[in-house]
């Protein structure tokens, strides 16, 4: 493939793949799970298992180390499997700085079983640079930011996030599923690591578990989490891995609409007197907006939340009265996804109870205005 092609470029070819025998413009599925040996007993076209290593996946990881501008990525049966391996590549004992409002399941893993594995973490709120510099220490292995990070849109300013890392000897990971590559590059803003639930955008159907890890080198926290991926068994499966890449194929479309259709939505319902706020950093009137604006380009991502006037009863209701927007967890598919978020994240989340989160599908804005509308009301 050529050099230097714009993100849709390379997504909408799959980077290029074809079928060397048969001419084919979709690259063949790789299910096979083992290799013939050659006949001097080496394995000389590069696979001999499909645990360590698969060429389906491979083509996934060719793609998306090309989106974020990394030397190579490491693609696993899903997000948590992802962002664990890159924890648990961390020489022990490891401190790692996390955000206070961050994916909760990362926090809840990180709070409630990292301990036990010899990684201790502190969480701050990432909004705040001076509290990340505050919260460094000697053994401060990594430091983790996502932004903006569910469920209250928290931007954190990358660049600034990466001086402190470095500077206390620490790697900068950055969970990037909201922004996708399309949006935002952490790596040329100075991360180490980027991380996706690649189950969410870049998939974008709903259909596919997966997770994946891009590194700015090919270092040795690559090669322990290549081998943590081997040694665990958490390789993405070929057949999540054929339709992974065919869903990159129109990422950078999917993600502009969602977000364009965001934008209009956080405008509308700021002006609705069934919503006390809404939290969308494409807004001015969000602390993240200034931060935002410089690190993301050409859209704020296609999360928001809303915060509904009435508190959580009537937030729980306004869910419950929804007829197009689907009451389920998740988000980045193409249908639109509502969520009471506290309701899954418990009383040790940040999330306030009046929230409703809004993963912005493909569908008219204005369909899903008009449903959002009804529901406010009726409640
Ligand atoms: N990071 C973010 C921002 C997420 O929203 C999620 C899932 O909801 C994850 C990580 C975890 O990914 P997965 O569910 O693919 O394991």
């Amino acid at each position: 493939m050529m050099k230097n092609l714009a993100p849709e470029t390379v997504a909408a070819q799959a980077g290029g793949a074809i079928d060397a025998e048969t001419g084919g413009i979709v690259p063949p599925l790789h299910i096979t799970t083992t290799f013939l040996r050659d006949f001097d007993n080496q394995y000389r076209k590069g696979y001999s298992y499909g645990r360590p290593d698969n060429a389906t996946v491979r083509q996934v990881e060719a793609v998306l180390t090309e989106l974020e501008g990394g030397a190579a990525s490491v693609v696993m049966g899903s997000g948590m499997s992802a962002a664990t391996a890159a924890l648990l590549a961390l020489e022990r004992p490891a401190h790692v700085v996390a955000p206070s409002v961050m994916y909760w399941g990362l926090r809840k893993w990180l709070q409630e079983d990292a301990p036990g594995l010899g990684i201790e973490a502190t969480f701050v709120d990432a909004a705040d640079p001076a509290a990340i510099r505050a919260a460094v220490r000697p053994q401060t292995r990594l430091v983790w930011i996502e932004t903006p990070a569910n469920p209250l849109w928290t931007v954190t300013d990358v660049e600034e996030a990466g001086q402190i890392a470095h500077a206390a000897r620490a790697v900068l990971a950055v969970d990037a599923t909201v922004p996708t590559p399309v949006l935002m590059n952490p790596i040329a803003l100075g991360a180490d690591i980027v991380m996706h639930s690649a189950t969410k955008y870049l998939n974008g159907h709903s259909d596919v578990m997966a997770g994946a890890l891009v590194f700015r080198a090919k270092d040795a926290h690559f090669e322990r989490a290549v081998r943590m991926r081997a040694m665990l068994g958490t390789i993405l499966g070929p057949f999540e891995a054929a339709l992974l890449l065919r869903g990159l194929r129109t990422l950078s479309v999917r993600v502009r609409h969602q977000s364009s259709s965001a934008l209009t939505l956080a405008r509308h319902f700021a002006q609705h007197p069934g919503v006390a706020a809404v939290l969308y950093p494409g807004l001015k009137t969000h602390p993240g907006h200034a931060i935002a604006a410089r690190q993301m380009r050409g859209g704020f991502g296609g999360m928001l939340s809303v915060r509904v006037s009435g508190g959580e009863v009537a937030a729980i209701a306004t869910a419950a009265n929804v007829k197009l927007w689907k009451r389920a967890t998740s988000l980045g598919g193409v249908e639109s996804l509502i969520e009471h978020r506290a309701s899954i994240e418990g009383p040790s989340s940040p999330c306030p109870p009046d929230l409703l989160r809004l993963s912005v599908g493909l569908e008219a804005t204005a369909d899903l205005i008009g449903d959002l509308e009804q529901a406010l009301e009726i409640r």
